[in-house]
């Protein structure tokens, strides 16, 4: 894509600004409103020239007054030397100078305006530009009801696009999706937009000077570079990372809307206190300890960050500078805000009713007019969590995202995402709620957590709930940086099933001997006495197959399949075992959560595995004991070996069962085995 690069003399010296319709500038620019922002002179510098390289031009380059006297020829040279220099210390294919000489044509650069020689009206370029619009047919150019027209359009605009990140065709396709008036004037009124800061123009790619190439939609550094039709350049950089969301390239407009922190009050500070705990409660439904937490949660939303220790603070506070002072960009704005978020953990075990939890929370921010967004790993969680929330939220308008959703450009103020589509967000939520944190790739991912940090507002909050949090938010618990509360039950008030351990040789083995371990067998055989749904996880997709026929040898009477994330009746499958068609289910972690079965027994063989680790052992024995009616359920580690991982897995249980009785969130019975 190609904008109007041009340049502009105010009162201390030459500035460089873009243009996606020029007319807009000018008038913009000569006015008498303007005053001492007022342009003294303006010089066309060239139409030809490549997004990426007229927004270089547009961050980075200033001139003092000896520019004032400069001929065509001067600018032409300064102008393509200075780009070639920055240029070709980034662009691996080795930028030739003739590429830069060919986008800044001598005859394009023309005195646009000079405030000496007359008035507004009287601009050469206007007065073509008027010629040319009547011959098209444009109803009262630059008349007064056409200034009128452009300015609501603007504000069209940018209203649609609060909160949003869009490259140029989504943006032009959500304008069409919200059938904008007279929407062939686009540029005209996106300009305005941008002149008036409250839209922001930036390129798909952006070249910085000390991170080098970087995508600013997904903020990763991978790229590739091909010749492109688009802008004409023989390397146009593109993003590898975030490819399957439509091309980010360096010629790509990227429309961001702008949001101004300080200038308004946050829905956290306008919650109603004092939180009253039992309304919460009967409103919700919820049990001691899910109240506890969500309540805790809600103080801490109110209580901005001085829950932090003075430790955390400093240590945010130098951050906050260092990465500020990394930002050589004349206009000073932060592209990401993560480090104002405030941040807070729900720590809650398998089974604890964290969705119902979030409730409360998300209620006092709908309340005080927030938005809200939900953000999960699996399109699947995000389809199950769905109407649960319609349910709870009924008067919320509700956006539902994941990929080909049809609510794509619907606004709302309830969004539930998978996080992939977070990366069409910017600054527009006040809660962002992350579900199954540990399940996001975020660390195998940077570009999610880019992504996540961007959309939430730079006063807005982040809840992350998780069973089995990462080890690094761990350690921030320990250092007292992180704020977060533990759910020690399980909303039916049982304790986690502890892991029983069985000792035996490889799933490989059984498979080879055709022949299943006696003690695994005795297990499954009293499992399936007391007609409990069985679960098999094993570690690898290859085992599935030949163990389904050898539990189908033993127990010819039942219903056993296998399912794993390439099998596409994956979901029919789960189904099945819900309603008790299937009996025992063999599969990966696939299906380590997210899934509820009510009387279900859980085996994982090969716990040794290598694969599985604590947080994915806990997953899986979390899929037992889920219901009220069966509340005990069974969870076998079957393996040669007893790891590290599992001794973690299981003193992680114990704990939480620990911390739930001494809270006095367990109804237990004398039976009740909690040790
Ligand atoms: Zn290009
Ligand atoms: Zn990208």
């Amino acid at each position: 894509m190609h904008i109007v690069l041009y340049a502009i003399r105010k009162s201390k010296g030459w500035l460089f600004e873009i243009s996606l319709d020029l007319c807009i500038d000018l008038i913009w620019w000569t006015s008498e409103k303007r005053r001492d922002e007022r342009a003294q002179q303006m010089i066309c510098i060239s139409s030809v020239i490549p997004l990426g390289w007229a927004i270089q031009c547009q961050q980075y380059l200033e001139l003092d007054h000896r520019a004032d006297c400069w001929s065509p020829t001067e600018w032409k040279q300064y102008i393509e030397k200075w780009l070639y220099n920055r240029i070709r210390n980034y662009n691996h294919s080795h930028i030739q100078y003739s590429e830069i000489q060919s986008v800044i044509p001598i005859e394009q650069i023309q005195l646009l305006w000079d405030d000496k020689l007359g008035k507004t009206e009287d601009i050469p370029f206007l007065l073509s530009t008027i010629e040319e619009k009547q011959n098209e047919g444009t109803q009262y150019p630059l008349s007064s009801t056409w200034k009128k027209q452009v300015m609501l359009g603007a504000i069209t605009l940018a209203k649609m696009m609060t909160g949003r990140s869009l490259l140029a065709t989504e943006y032009i396709m959500m304008m069409t999706d919200q059938q904008v008036d007279n929407i062939q004037e686009w540029k005209t009124y996106t300009q305005l937009a941008y002149l008036t800061q409250s839209l922001r123009l930036l390129t798909g790619v952006h070249i910085d000077p000390i991170l080098g190439y970087q995508c600013q939609r997904c903020g990763s550094h991978t790229m590739n570079h091909t010749p492109c039709a688009s802008c004409g350049s023989s390397a146009c950089a593109y993003c590898e990372t975030c490819l399957n969301l439509g091309r980010s390239r360096e010629c790509t407009l990227l429309i961001q809307s702008v949001y101004v922190a300080s200038s308004r009050t946050t829905p956290f500070s306008t919650i109603d206190i004092p939180i009253h705990t039992e309304h919460i409660q009967t409103k919700w439904g919820l049990s001691d300890a899910q109240t506890e937490a969500t309540t805790s949660a809600l103080h801490f939303l109110i209580g901005s960050a001085n829950r932090l220790n003075p430790k955390a603070m400093l240590s945010k506070y130098l951050f906050a500078t260092s990465f500020l002072s990394r930002i050589n960009n004349k206009k000073q704005i932060p592209r990401t805000s993560y480090f104002t978020h405030k941040r807070f953990l729900l720590w809650a075990v398998t089974g604890a009713g964290k969705t119902e939890m979030t409730f409360p929370l998300i209620d006092s921010v709908l309340k005080n007019a927030g938005k809200v967004l939900v953000a999960t790993p699996r399109r699947d969680v995000v389809l199950e969590l769905a109407p649960r929330m319609a349910k709870a939220f009924s008067t919320t308008t509700m956006a539902v995202l994941y990929g080909g959703s049809e609510d794509r450009w619907q606004e709302a103020d309830l969004t539930i995402a998978t996080t992939h589509q977070l990366l069409r967000f910017s600054q527009a939520f006040d809660l962002v709620i992350l579900d199954e944190l540990d399940a996001f790739p975020f660390h195998n991912d940077p570009m999610l957590a880019y992504a996540a940090n961007r959309c939430c507002k730079s006063d807005g909050a982040f809840v992350y709930l998780s069973a089995t949090p990462p080890t690094a938010l761990q350690k921030e618990i320990k250092r007292g940086t992180l704020a977060h509360a533990k759910v020690p039950a399980r909303f039916h008030g049982h304790p986690l099933p502890v892991p029983k351990y069985i000792s035996m040789p490889t799933v490989n083995n059984a498979l080879k001997k055709k022949q299943l371990a006696h003690t695994l067998l005795k297990q499954l055989r009293y499992s399936v006495t007391r007609q409990a749904q069985i679960f098999v996880f094993v570690s690898r997709i290859a085992l599935i197959e030949s163990l389904v026929e050898l539990l189908q040898s033993y127990f010819p009477q039942l219903s056993i399949a296998g399912t794993s994330s390439q099998d596409v009746e994956r979901a029919n499958k789960v189904l099945l075992f819900r309603e008790q068609q299937i009996r025992i289910l063999v599969t990966t972690t696939i299906l380590e959560r997210g899934v509820t079965i009510p009387y279900s027994d859980v085996y994982i063989l090969d716990a040794d595995s290598g694969l599985f680790d604590a947080a994915s052992l806990v997953q899986m024995a979390g899929r037992a004991g889920r219901s009220k009616e069966d509340p005990k359920g069974l969870v076998i580690f079957a393996s040669k070996q007893w790891t590290i991982e599992q001794k973690k897995a299981v003193a992680q249980i114990k704990l939480m069962n620990r911390i739930a009785k001494r809270k006095g969130y367990l109804h237990l019975s004398k039976s009740t085995d909690i040790r």
